[in-house]
C-alpha cells in the first residue's frame, strides 16, 4: 500500500502508464498515450547533438537559454499577435506539465478553488492537489458531433473562493478546438469575478479545419493569464520534457519561484535545438500536420468500420469514440490489447462525474500510417467479436 500524503491518495499510476504497460505485454498497436512513432525536423536533431558534443551540458540560466525564450516570444507574437518580454515574460520549463504545477503552486492558495473543464487532463488535478487547492469540475456541453465550453455553467460554479480557470484548446481528450466566440464570452466571466488563467495551448499547431484562439489575445485577458505551451507535440519530441509558460512579470515572477525548488532548470543542450525548430522549421511543421490530417481520416474510418460511433475532431491526435450506450470505457481500454491487440485511454478517467462519458473511448492518431493501419486491421476483429 503506498503511503503517500492524504492529498495525493486519489492519484495511483496515471492512466497512460497503465495502458502503456498493457499496450507492451500483449504486443499491441499503441494508439493510447498521445506520442508519435516518427521523429521531429532532422535539423533540430543535429542541433541537440552537436551542443552535446560542443559540451553544453551544464546548468543554464533559471529562466531557460535567451535563444530559446526569444524564439518563443517571437513565435507567440508571429502566430498570435501578443507580445512578451524574453526577458521577463517568457520561462522555460520541464515540459509543460512543469509550467501547470508551477503556475498552480505559485498563484493559487491552499484552500481555494480551481475551475477545470470536464473532461480535463490528468496533469491539473494533481497539481491542485498538490496546492492544497480545490478542484471544481464543469462538464464541457454536446455541441453536435463535438464539444464545448457551457459558459453559463462555467458562470454558475463561481464562488468567492474561485481563483483560477484552467483552459485548454485544442482540447485533450476530445479533440475539441473552442471557438473565438465562446472564448471571448468565457474571458468576460474571467474578467468580471477577476480569475487568473491558466491557458494550455500544447496542441496550438495541430489544428484542422479550424483555427486555434490564442486566451490570452482576447480582451482582458493578457493581463490575468499564464500561456503554457511545449516543443513535445508540434516537433515530435515528448521525451525532451522542454516547455514553456508566459505571462506578464508579476504573474510569471509567481511561477518562477515555484519552478526553481521544482527541477531548478530544465536540459540545456535541447534548448538551442528547439529555438531553431521554432524560428526556422515552419514547412515542416506544416507538412506534419497535413500527415496528421491523412492520419485522421484513416483512423477515423477504421473506427466506423468496426461499428464504433465516432465524434469529430478538429485539434490534437486525439478523436473519441463511443462504444455504445452499456459499454463501460474502462473496462473496454483494459481489455482491449489482450483482445485484439490495440490500446485506448478511456475518457471517464479525466471526469469527476463519469456518467456521461463512460461509453467514450480516446485513440490517438499522431503515428506513422503504417502503424494506423496496422491499429486499423486490428479493430475490424472488434466488430466481429461483438455481441
Ligand atoms: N497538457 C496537455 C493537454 C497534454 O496533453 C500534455 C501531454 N503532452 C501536456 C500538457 C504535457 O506536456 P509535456 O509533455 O510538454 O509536459
Ligand atoms: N499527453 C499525453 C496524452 O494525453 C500523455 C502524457 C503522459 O503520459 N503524461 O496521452
Amino acid at each position: 500500500m503506498s503511503r503517500s500524503v492524504r492529498r495525493l491518495r486519489e492519484f495511483s499510476e496515471t492512466v497512460f502508464a497503465t495502458m502503456t504497460a498493457r499496450a507492451t505485454e500483449f504486443d499491441a498497436v499503441n494508439l493510447g498515450q498521445g506520442f508519435p512513432d516518427s521523429d521531429g525536423p532532422p535539423r533540430m536533431l543535429e542541433i541537440a547533438c552537436e551542443e552535446i558534443r560542443s559540451g553544453n551540458n551544464q546548468y543554464g540560466p533559471g529562466r531557460g537559454l535567451p535563444v530559446l525564450r526569444e524564439a518563443v516570444a517571437a513565435q507567440r507574437s508571429r502566430d498570435h499577435g501578443i507580445g512578451y518580454d524574453p526577458d521577463t515574460e517568457v520561462l522555460i520549463t520541464v515540459g509543460a506539465t512543469e509550467a501547470i504545477s508551477a503556475t498552480v503552486l505559485g498563484l493559487v492558495e491552499p484552500g481555494s478553488e480551481v475551475i477545470v473543464l470536464e473532461p480535463y487532463y490528468d496533469a491539473y488535478a494533481a497539481a491542485i492537489a498538490l496546492a492544497g487547492a480545490r478542484r471544481v469540475a464543469v462538464p464541457l456541453a454536446a455541441d453536435g458531433a463535438t464539444w464545448t465550453v457551457d459558459v453559463d455553467a462555467v458562470r454558475a460554479a463561481i464562488t468567492s473562493d474561485t481563483a483560477m480557470l484552467i483552459i485548454n484548446s485544442p482540447h485533450n481528450p476530445t479533440g475539441s478546438v473552442f471557438g473565438r466566440d465562446v472564448l471571448t464570452e468565457l474571458a468576460a466571466v474571467c474578467v468580471e469575478h477577476d480569475l487568473l488563467v491558466l491557458s494550455d495551448e500544447v496542441y496550438e499547431n495541430l489544428i484542422f479545419d479550424a483555427t486555434h484562439t490564442a486566451v490570452a489575445s482576447l480582451p482582458g485577458m493578457w493581463e490575468r493569464t499564464v500561456t503554457v505551451s511545449s516543443a513535445a507535440k508540434s516537433w515530435n519530441v515528448t521525451g525532451w520534457k522542454t516547455g514553456w509558460a508566459l505571462a506578464p512579470a508579476p504573474l510569471l515572477d509567481a511561477v518562477v519561484t515555484a519552478k526553481q525548488f521544482m527541477s531548478y532548470v530544465g536540459a540545456t543542450p535541447f534548448q538551442p535545438a528547439v529555438a531553431h525548430a521554432l524560428n526556422h522549421e515552419q514547412e515542416w511543421l506544416r507538412g506534419m500536420v497535413a500527415e496528421l490530417a491523412t492520419g485522421r481520416d484513416i483512423l477515423v474510418a477504421g473506427l466506423r468500420e468496426a461499428g464504433l460511433q465516432v465524434h469529430d475532431t478538429s485539434g490534437t491526435y486525439f478523436v473519441v469514440a463511443d462504444i455504445g450506450e452499456s459499454g463501460d470505457g474502462l473496462q473496454f481500454c483494459l481489455d482491449l490489447p489482450e483482445r485484439i491487440g490495440v490500446a485506448a485511454i478511456p475518457v471517464q478517467v479525466f471526469c469527476d462525474d463519469p456518467g456521461p462519458w463512460r461509453s467514450k473511448v480516446r485513440f490517438a492518431f499522431g503515428k506513422q500510417h503504417g502503424t494506423l493501419h496496422r491499429g486499423v486491421e486490428r479493430l475490424r476483429l472488434l466488430d466481429s467479436r461483438q455481441g
